[in-house]
């Protein structure tokens, strides 16, 4: 008789390896969560986080099921009526609204650690899930019958199944040799908070700049999320300016649409890049969310991605006998159900990324033509639409 800690130890308790365990809570597997940063649970509630998601009706549907979502706090929520995108020549846009679909919001904006904290409040309602905080895994062993972690507390961990759910440069990956291909985007995502001089009654906006794509995400409260892509002397420039120069240089960019603003939460910047993992499950290890994929964050789809690999794993996992989790047919079955959708999202958002980030003149006609013709033709846009808020 073989002995094991848990059945499934999960690397990495982010919003994708907490959602994983929590979307298992209702199997009788027993599951380690290992979480090498300890919960923020509280903090001042007029302050906001820089970290700001568009969660999907599908990844909220998800969130749902497995009891978060309803520990959101409403007034910390922004549902997103419309979406207004704006190419790089005088009328060129396009625009989405909640209501031509027939739905009351195309998608939820949701700071990172309020989706978090309803998260860990979720978990600790889980009888068969253990949650280790403040430790990091340090040493992997694999065997045919089991993944055996060593902790950086001295203490081994031996499990049927490891998940990496740690991130975009996965230790768990490393470790179990599964090669990824990166693309910098030699971009940043220069992320603030504002409060804005006029309502914007939920639209979130984005306009595409030969260099720049800037984004304008809604916040509860007349405030609302910046996500600035640009190359690296753009990150300098905006990092350098104080606090009203940057407000007023967003404001500008955003041609004043929402009046003047004001710096709410501090700036800071991630590097962007496409990461793609060709194989995602070996046996003993499978990696969702960031450890899996990354894409560019034009499309918002980040973590709704890796919501789409919770939902797949768990329907999966639940669906075999626990002594099999770790096998490496049953986990390519997830394997080979998220392959397309995760390649398409990648495909599109590398493809408008290079379409826009472009000073090629007929690109430049062909990219706004584009915009503008989507636009007028109201069956391609509802088809957009869907994708979006499905995905
Ligand atoms: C600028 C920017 C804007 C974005 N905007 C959006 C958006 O609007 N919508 C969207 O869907 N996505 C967006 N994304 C993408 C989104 O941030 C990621 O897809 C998401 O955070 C990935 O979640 P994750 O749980 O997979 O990984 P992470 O959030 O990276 O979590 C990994 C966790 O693993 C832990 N960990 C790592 N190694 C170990 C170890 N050895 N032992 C124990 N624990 C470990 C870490 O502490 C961390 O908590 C954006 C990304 C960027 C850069």
């Amino acid at each position: 008789m073989k002995s094991y800690d848990a059945d499934l130890i999960i690397v990495g308790g982010g919003l994708v390896g907490a959602a994983l365990a929590l979307a298992l809570k209702n199997t009788t597997l027993d599951i380690i969560l290992l979480e090498g940063r300890e919960p923020q649970l509280d903090w001042p509630l007029a302050s906001w986080d820089q970290r700001v998601y568009a969660i999907s009706r599908a990844s909220r549907r998800l969130l749902t099921d497995i009891g978060a979502w309803p520990l959101t706090r409403p007034e910390r929520l922004c549902p997103v009526s419309a979406m207004r995108i704006a190419g790089d020549q005088p009328h060129s846009r396009l625009e989405f609204a909640a209501l031509e679909s027939g739905v009351d919001e195309l998608a939820f904006i949701v700071e990172n650690r309020e989706l978090q904290r309803a998260l860990w409040l979720a978990l600790a309602q889980c009888s068969n899930v253990r949650v280790i905080t403040g430790v990091s895994a340090q040493g992997l062993e694999i065997s045919a019958d089991a993944a055996q972690l060593s902790l950086d507390n001295g203490s081994t961990l031996k499990a049927k199944l490891l998940i990496g759910a740690d991130g975009a440069n996965s230790w768990v990956r490393q470790q179990r040799d599964m090669p990824a291909s990166a693309k910098s985007y030699e971009q940043y995502g220069v992320v603030a908070n504002f409060a804005c001089e006029k309502p914007h009654y939920g639209v979130a906006q984005q306009w595409f700049m030969p260099d720049d794509i800037l984004a304008w995400l809604p916040l509860p409260d007349q405030q609302m999320s910046m996500v600035w892509s640009c190359y690296q002397d753009r990150r300098d420039e905006l990092l350098g300016l104080s606090a009203d120069q940057l407000a007023a240089r967003v404001s500008l960019a955003g041609q004043s649409s929402l009046g003047s603003l004001k710096l709410i939460t501090p700036p800071a910047a991630f590097p962007l890049k496409l990461t793609q993992v060709p194989q995602i499950a070996r046996s003993r290890v499978a990696l969702v969310g960031d450890a899996a994929h990354t894409v560019h964050p034009l499309a918002g789809q980040g973590v709704n991605l890796g919501f789409g690999d919770v939902a797949e794993l768990a329907k999966v996992l639940a669906s075999v006998h626990p002594e099999r989790i770790g096998d490496a047919l049953v986990l390519r079955r997830y394997e080979r159900a998220r392959r397309e959708s995760v390649l398409l999202m990648q495909t599109v958002c590398d493809g408008l990324q290079s379409l826009f980030n472009n000073h090629n003149p007929i690109l430049k006609s062909l990219r706004n033509i584009g915009l503008s013709m989507t636009d007028s033709v109201p069956w391609i846009k509802r088809q957009l639409i869907r994708h979006a808020m499905d995905s």
